[in-house]
């Protein structure tokens, strides 16, 4: 449906903004170098404040760099105000006309582009069928429920065809439910229009749940960018590690390739670049390990609890406290609090950083 998939790069861009408290400039963001594929579905993921937002207007053009240039299809846009760029801007208020139907709020764009009206109206019917609202041109935006207001913006996004599609957290004020229904969604709409989309979100689940790749943001930097499965199992640092997920560190020495160890036990472990003798934390994600009467590791049970899918246990090692999830735990021993026992972990699940 769009017209080219473009790409999105930025280089070495940075805006600097004056805290209102202290009066002094900070990075926003800072130094930013990015590489968004054509067609891609990238989601920048952080906390609040971490500069995603920013990020984001900054490419649309609603907030210029201080520093650096950003690149849509390969050539520089910085110049370029918002409307001359090839992007169109998904709102978490949606920003929909309220006093007008759905048709007129999808047509608008292409009416400010003085399209033949009979374009228009194919267009808009397109665009209401990709999106799940076929034949609802005549609806008033303010009868609709908030999942189709997001799709009325959505489709008021796609009808004019841009290189790139921005969304800036666009399932906020959805409920729960809603939004896990929605993003799959979102998903799908981008893939079937073949569209390049760039997402914002604090979300980490929902980023996982759309994205090719996620670029983890921390004050104003780029942490990480990277399949969501490479940044679950590979995070680049503790950061990274504890944002994705949840992450158990345990302090360990490396003692040969592919080997740590933890309270004088060696443990297998992918140790990447690390040299032999360094100290390192082991990445061990809850699931990365299952409890038994013998084992690796051994260690104390200080809390138990049965969370319908999972058996949740806290295990202290040593001074380390380490947080399992026993999955399906009807077929498991289950182990109380104050029980010896000894961890054991599943293949190629630690990680040193
Ligand atoms: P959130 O998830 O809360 O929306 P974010 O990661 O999108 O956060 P940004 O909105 O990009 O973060 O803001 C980055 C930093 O810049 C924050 O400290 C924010 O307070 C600050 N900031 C944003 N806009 C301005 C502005 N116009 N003037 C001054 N500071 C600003």
């Amino acid at each position: 449906m769009a017209k080219e998939k473009k790409g999105v790069r930025l280089e070495h861009i940075s805006k600097i903004y004056k805290d209102p408290k202290s009066g002094k400039d900070f990075y926003a963001v800072q130094d930013t170098n990015l590489e968004i594929e054509p067609g891609s579905f990238v989601t920048l993921l952080g906390p609040s404040g971490c500069g995603k937002t920013t990020t984001l207007r900054m490419i649309a053009g609603f907030e210029s760099p201080d520093e650096g240039e950003i690149y849509l299809g390969g050539e520089p846009i910085n110049a370029l105000t918002p409307n001359k760029r090839d992007t169109a801007m998904v709102f978490q208020s949606y920003a929909l006309l309220p006093h007008y139907n759905i048709f007129d709020n999808v047509a608008y764009g292409l009416k400010l582009r003085k399209m033949d009206p009979e374009v228009i109206k194919s267009k808009v019917a397109d665009i209401l069928a990709l999106v799940g609202l076929e034949g609802m041109e005549n609806r008033m935006t303010n009868q609709l429920s908030g999942g189709q207001q997001q799709r009325v913006a959505l489709a008021r996004a796609l009808v004019i065809e841009p290189g790139v599609l921005l969304f800036d957290e666009p399932l906020s004020n959805l409920d729960a439910k809603l939004r896990v229904s929605m993003r799959t969604e979102i998903r799908r709409i981008q893939q079937e229009a073949g569209i390049t989309a760039v997402y914002v979100t604090h979300d980490q689940s929902e980023a996982m749940a759309i994205s090719d790749k996620v670029i983890i943001m921390n004050k104003g930097v780029v942490e990480q960018v990277a399949t969501p499965h490479e940044a679950y199992y590979y995070p680049k640092n503790k950061f990274v590690a504890d944002f994705i997920g949840e992450a158990n560190f345990i302090e360990a020495t490396v003692v040969a390739q592919d080997m740590v160890q933890v309270d004088g036990v060696n443990l297998k472990c992918t140790t990447g670049t690390l040299s032999t003798g360094s100290r390192c934390d082991i990445v061990l994600r809850p699931e990365g390990a299952f409890l038994a009467d013998e084992g690796d590791l051994s260690g104390l049970v200080e809390y138990s609890c049965f969370m319908g899918a999972y058996q949740d246990y806290h295990v202290r090692v040593g001074h380390n406290l380490v947080k399992i999830q026993e999955y399906n735990p009807k077929n498991k021993k289950i182990y109380n609090v104050g029980d010896k026992v000894f961890l054991n972990f599943e293949e190629n699940t630690l990680y040193a950083l």
